[in-house]
């Protein structure tokens, strides 16, 4: 596995585009540790200028789809659904 950063993102519902939301070690991912606690954040979107959301639940998304794929470059995050990207 390299240690390479791989960015966590979110798709833009009104433009389809990638928004960064934080770079996250493939490592931390296989850890399989995370937090039970339920929280939310609202991310400012460069594309639309709106503010999209950004849960507890996509966190643990985003890092299940990474373990399994801890290659990837990045993970997009869709509605409920994440994938991993090379
Ligand atoms: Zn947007």
């Amino acid at each position: 596995m390299k240690d390479v950063m791989a960015m966590l993102q979110l798709k833009c519902p009104e433009t389809g585009e990638p928004v960064d939301i934080r770079d996250v070690a493939p490592r931390i991912a296989l850890l399989r540790r995370y937090s039970a606690a339920l929280w939310v954040k609202w991310i400012p979107c460069p594309h639309c200028g709106d503010t999209h959301r950004w849960s507890s639940g996509h966190w643990v998304s985003a890092l299940e789809a990474l373990a399994d794929s801890p290659d990837a470059t990045r993970v997009l995050v869709e509605g409920e659904s994440a994938t991993a990207l090379p």
